[in-house]
């Protein structure tokens, strides 16, 4: 039975999260000589999403070399423990403590952390069918990616042997690549927009793999009795019935920031994590934020070298070195701007490689701006999708004294 009194422990740094983000922030702080950094990973084994990506392509960054991610999430555990680092696993962070500190949960029952600085790097999740309102029966069968990767790389299981994926992301042909890698004949892909979401070849790639590509299509529901029988999809007015044995929702991510929004720390409702300043730090200053936990959805090996740079501030701060500024400013989102990380700036403490990251809501052309308070700070002309990553060097922006807010924009 579990003790009902939570046992109490302190230590430097505690990250929440032993992805990519959280060891390359755990790493960087043993290299600049923090002791006590403790990594919190509910999982059996740290490493983050890479564990149960079978396929290439990571590590070229890290490395040097084109890693499987379990080979890639191995690597990067080893390096952190070989420094120092202290994970435990199988430990759930349940509560986030103003000024430092979190509770955790483990096999061995409850646990009080008290900590000097808190990294979240708690990472991304897909959509589940829950969320996406899909309507029909309930039946066995109906998976995320993710889950399905941890099928078939973690448990060595094969769920369904013909099912159909919907949602047309770089992660949704990770999914044909795992179903394929186990056996499965993945028959149709879905996809609500006119195109794929990711870019060519990517239509190509799935018809070359034998599904048949159904665009503008919405997924209705989903029959089956028991196990997933079919789906019902409707195109353009009209109904169709396909054939399959199991769903793979695909795509569509989220920041994992329950936590987060269960503390007083703010929340951002565009890019859905926390909100930071250029050195990933916290409306609570004891607590900075890494990875894809600050915005949907970034590579690994962008992921692990955020990690390591946050984790670089964050040694800074414990150092006496990262000053907090009396000057911060907001930036606000325009009409068509989904989000903007970091989402507030500490004027006049900026480093060399600070980088304003936006997404857009829809396909759009024109020119983005940013405007203090009625005049133009930078302008460029572009034209993006969603999916696309706009990096602008915080070092571009000349901020005027007396603002405090910044908008950011598109005019067609
Ligand atoms: C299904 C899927 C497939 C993907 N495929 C690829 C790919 O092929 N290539 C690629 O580059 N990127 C891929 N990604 C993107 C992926 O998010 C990044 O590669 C990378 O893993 C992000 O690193 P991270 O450290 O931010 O988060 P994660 O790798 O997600 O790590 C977060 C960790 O935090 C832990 N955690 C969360 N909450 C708690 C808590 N409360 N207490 C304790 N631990 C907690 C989780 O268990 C997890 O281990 C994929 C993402 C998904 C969801």
């Amino acid at each position: 039975m579990m003790d009902p009194q939570p046992r109490s422990s302190s230590c430097r740094v505690a990250i929440v999260g032993g992805g990519p983000a959280g060891l390359g922030a755990a790493l960087a702080l043993r290299q600049r000589g923090i002791d006590r950094v403790v990594v919190i990973e509910r999982e059996a084994e740290a490493g983050g999403i890479p564990r149960h990506c079978g396929h290439p392509v990571f590590g070229w960054r890290e490395f040097g070399r084109v890693l499987s991610g379990p080979v890639y999430a191995r690597r990067l555990r080893d390096a952190a423990l070989a420094a120092g680092v202290e994970i435990r696993t199988r430990s759930s962070v349940t509560q986030l403590h103003p000024g430092g500190g979190v509770e955790l949960a483990s096999p061995a029952g409850l646990e009080q952390l008290a900590a000097e600085r808190v990294i979240l790097a708690t990472g991304v999740r897909e959509t589940p069918r829950s969320a996406r309102l899909v309507g029909g029966d309930r039946p066995w069968g109906v998976l995320t990616t993710g889950a399905l990767q941890s099928f078939v790389y973690l448990e060595r299981l094969r769920p369904f042997r013909r099912p159909v994926i919907v949602g047309t992301e770089l992660v949704s042909f990770s999914a044909i690549l795992t179903a394929r890698a186990a056996g499965m004949r993945p028959v149709a892909m879905i996809e609500e927009n006119g195109h794929t979401t990711a870019r060519w070849p990517s239509a190509w790639m799935a018809r070359a793999f034998g599904l048949r590509l159904y665009l503008g299509t919405r997924l209705v529901d989903i029959r089956g009795n028991g196990r997933v029988e079919a789906v019902n999809v409707e195109t353009g007015g009209k109904t169709a019935t396909i054939d399959c044995d199991g769903v793979i929702f695909t795509g569509r991510f989220l920041p994992a920031a329950e936590l987060v929004r269960s503390s007083p720390l703010r929340w951002d409702s565009g890019s859905g994590g926390p909100v930071i300043d250029q050195f990933g730090r916290c409306s609570d200053p004891a607590y900075f934020a890494a990875g894809n936990l600050l915005r949907a959805v970034e590579t690994a090996g962008w992921c692990h070298r955020e990690g390591r740079r946050v984790g670089g501030f964050v040694a800074d701060d414990l150092q006496d070195r990262l000053p907090r500024s009396p000057r911060r400013i907001e930036l606000e989102r325009g009409p068509g701007i989904k989000l903007i990380v970091p989402q507030a700036i500490e004027v006049g403490l900026t480093d060399p490689s600070a980088m304003l990251q936006l997404r857009v809501d829809r396909d759009l052309s024109g020119r983005l701006t940013i405007d203090a308070g009625g005049q133009r700070l930078w302008e460029r002309r572009l034209a993006t999708r969603p999916e696309r990553r706009i990096l602008i060097p915080l070092q571009a922006l000349s901020i005027p004294p007396g603002v405090d807010r910044l908008q950011v924009g598109f005019t067609p």
